[in-house]
């Protein structure tokens, strides 16, 4: 796959806030954020999107939804939240890695834009 901003985030060739890091993931603020907070979980395996994960991939998609949990307890999103994952040009995906969006501290409209 090419060479994405997200790689280099995860070989801290360019910064970024990091809130949560383990062997499989990194957690950090989104640099344009929609929300009061705004963070974006990505796996350190380099997946294009959620339409190309594998089965081999399947604890890892786990262990994402997971960190999902712990970092939005940290962020202290007591009142909810919303998990987001653009797929695709139609789903208006910007960055070919994969990466979950946490948003929260505001209630969030419904349907999305
Ligand atoms: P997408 O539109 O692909 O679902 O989301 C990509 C997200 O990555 C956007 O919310 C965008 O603001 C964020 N983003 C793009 N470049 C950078 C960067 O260099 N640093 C950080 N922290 N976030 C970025």
């Amino acid at each position: 796959m090419s060479e994405t901003i997200f790689s280099k985030i995860i070989r801290r060739e360019i910064p970024a806030n990091i809130v949560h890091e383990d062997d499989l993931c990194l957690a950090f603020n989104d640099i344009s954020p929609q929300a009061p907070t705004h963070i974006l979980i990505i796996p350190k395996k380099p997946i294009p999107r959620l339409s190309e994960a594998s089965s081999e991939d399947h604890a890892l998609l786990g262990h994402l939804l997971c960190m999902v949990q712990k970092v939005a307890t940290e962020a202290g999103l007591t009142n909810g939240y919303r998990v987001v994952i653009n797929n695709g040009n139609d789903g208006g995906q910007t960055v070919d890695h994969l990466h979950l969006h946490i948003l929260g501290g505001r209630p969030m409209a419904w349907p999305p834009g």
